[in-house]
């Protein structure tokens, strides 16, 4: 690997150190802080606590006072939402500086990263809104003698758990539907990418969100995470990572009964019939497959395609391949940025040799590229890829197209379905039918038609089996945050049950 080059926009740049922010006062943590090398870039970019379990617990401590005597449950939905449009706008007023460091410290593209900011900025709104329609049901059909009236209460303290691979989307995906629903919460971001939620500490803060209500937590799983999952002042868990970790998150939460929302693993199918447009789905494959350099939960990474127009249609797709740019994360032109750590990196190699072992061949890249920065991958293309290798049942979560075949719309639909993961799938066909008998049969939280990867913030989204438990986002993702509770209403006189009359 060759030497590396400080890219001209870090010629003068300091790595900035961050703090926790525990019960709204922003806190050192005890030992040496966690650094974050830019996976793009070779330098230690971030800083941030190494946070112990006894921060996670004085964190769950003041989000437990907060929400049992702190205003933010108490307040109107509009009260509420106007503080989460407040934090919507800040959001927007500093997506430069957050997008910034999502792209240092992920090595995602800067282009693509800005993208993201947009993307949330619009979750926050979204959220706003539902704040003020979060509401139950009555019923006045139960007879003269009885309402039946059923409200939605906040859930009480929320642990909030994220990974590294879009650090600021994900923490929108859940923190501001919590607080919409008047929860208070802890939040642990990845200790590789915490950077842009404790920015967003910074924003709630402003926007008016009180003390205790919004803790973030710096650190390791294990030392900060693993306490959040299993506190019994902890009422739910929203988590989104690994299936491994989403297993253990279930399990840990368990022995108090807590409720939980996980989101998990992928490896999404894209199924393509000879009658598709197939210049759209070249280019939705490409990026599909590439996007975030494949460490996508939703990446592509399966394509499954009519055995008539498989060897012409991998052959388009490996020449546009060749055309995107990998290369800096703060390049504006850059599609595909650096891979998250040099481990990953390995893992990824490992998945492709160990693919080509088991007789897939590689149609394109396959390596590490040395682009005298940090670490990156080659786009990668894997043909004659059978069902049953691990490179097309497991997530590879790196650049890594497989590519099998199928004869039949059973046969594809029996390949789509045959692995644990469910989270979302494609279909390209011009028959009607075709795509909605896939859209039906394939079990996956998403099923995209004609498209790949599309996302709004009206849209459930969420996986079948191990890609996890719940939907985040859509008009019922402040009511995840939740408890049911009836009030049954007696009245005029009540028949005794000893003395009927
Ligand atoms: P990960 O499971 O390693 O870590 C996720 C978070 O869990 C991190 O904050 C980590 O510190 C924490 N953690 C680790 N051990 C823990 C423990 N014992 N107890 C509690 N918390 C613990 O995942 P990752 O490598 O950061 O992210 C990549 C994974 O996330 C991929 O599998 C990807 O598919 C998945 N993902 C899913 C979605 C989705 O919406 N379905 C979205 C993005 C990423």
């Amino acid at each position: 690997m060759a030497a590396h080059v400080k890219p001209k926009a870090l010629e003068n740049f300091k790595a900035r150190d961050f703090r926790m922010l525990i019960d709204g006062i922003w806190t050192e943590g005890a030992g040496d802080p966690i650094e974050r090398i830019a996976p793009g870039h070779g330098i230690v970019v971030s800083r941030y606590p190494a946070g112990s379990k006894a921060d996670a617990e004085r964190a769950i401590a003041a989000a437990r006072k907060a929400f049992d005597d702190g205003p933010w449950p108490s307040m109107t939905g509009a009260e509420r939402s106007n503080i989460l449009l407040k934090a919507a706008d800040l959001i927007a007023a500093r997506a430069e500086e957050l997008a910034f460091l999502d792209c240092i410290e992920s090595g995602k593209p800067i282009s693509q990263a800005k993208g993201e900011l947009g993307g949330a900025v619009d979750i926050w709104r979204y959220a706003a809104a539902l704040a003020r329609d979060l509401h139950g049901e009555s019923y006045n059909t139960l007879g003269d003698g009885t309402l039946g009236v059923v409200l939605r209460e906040a859930i009480g303290v929320v642990s909030i758990i994220t990974p590294w691979n879009f650090p600021f989307l994900i923490v929108s995906q859940k923190l501001p539907f919590a607080l919409a629903a008047g929860c208070t919460t802890v939040v642990k971001p990845s200790e590789l990418t915490s950077g842009s939620t404790l920015v967003l500490g910074e924003i709630l803060i402003e926007a008016g969100v009180p003390a205790g209500v919004v803790n973030i937590v710096t650190g390791t799983g294990p030392e900060v995470g693993a306490p959040m999952t299993t506190h019994p002042d902890v009422d739910m868990v929203s988590f989104t990572g690994s299936t491994g970790v989403g297993r253990l998150t279930m399990a840990n939460a368990a022995q108090t009964l807590k409720k939980v929302s996980l989101e998990l693993g992928g490896k999404n199918p894209q199924i393509v019939f000879p009658d598709a447009d197939l210049d759209a789905f070249i280019d939705a494959a490409v990026f599909g497959a590439y996007f975030n350099a494949g460490e996508c939960c939703n990446a592509g990474s399966r394509l499954i395609l009519h055995k008539s127009i498989a060897a012409a249609v991998t052959a388009r797709i490996a020449e546009l391949a060749k055309k995107v740019k990998v290369g800096d994360p703060l390049d504006p032109a850059t599609q595909v940025g650096a891979i998250i750590t040099p481990q990953h990196l390995q893992k990824i190699g490992a998945y492709v040799e160990d693919a080509t072992k088991a007789g897939a061949s590689v149609a394109l890249g396959g390596a590490a590229l040395d682009l005298g920065l940090g670490q990156f991958m080659a786009p990668t293309i894997l043909s004659g890829v059978q069902p049953d290798m691990a490179v097309a049942r497991e997530e590879v979560f790196g650049p890594v197209l497989s590519v099998l075949t199928f004869e039949t719309t059973e046969e594809a639909i029996r390949i789509a379905n045959a692995i644990d993961y469910g989270l979302s799938a494609g279909v390209w066909s011009r028959d009607f039918d075709t795509c909605l008998t896939i859209g039906r049969k394939v079990r996956a939280g998403t099923v995209w038609m004609n498209t790949f990867m599309d996302g709004a913030s009206e849209l459930p989204f969420g996986g079948y089996r191990q890609s996890g438990l719940g939907r985040e986002l859509g008009r019922h993702a402040v009511e995840d945050y939740t408890e049911t509770k009836t009030l049954n209403m007696h009245i005029g006189a009540r028949t005794s049950w000893w003395m009927p009359r």
